[in-house]
């Protein structure tokens, strides 16, 4: 499934609860999976269940999207393209942070 077949989906399955949601409230939701995620990884639970957490979270961001009216796909593509943005290498070179 391409990502922007997969946020589509979101739309068609989520789309009117999320607008009925808002803006807000919907950010709200995309933070705490990515505290559910955190809690998964420091918990040490089994890769079955860091992988819902990073599809929730990729799910929720789709939500977000949909709300903005962004293309997460084409948003994806005009940043990174093929290299980093700041540095424009590949791999990236910019300082460690
Ligand atoms: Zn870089």
């Amino acid at each position: 499934m391409q990502m922007r077949e997969f946020q589509q989906l979101m739309k068609e399955l989520y789309g009117k609860r999320d607008s009925k949601r808002g803006i807000e409230r919907t950010l709200l939701w995309l933070g705490s999976e990515v505290g559910e995620l955190f809690d998964a990884y420091q918990k040490g639970l089994p890769k079955e269940q860091v992988m819902e957490e990073i599809a929730d979270i990729i799910a929720w961001t789709c939500s977000v999207a949909n709300l903005l009216d962004v293309d997460v796909e084409e948003a994806c593509q005009k940043k990174y393209q093929a290299h980093c943005p700041r540095c424009k290498a590949k791999p990236c070179h910019c300082p460690f942070t």
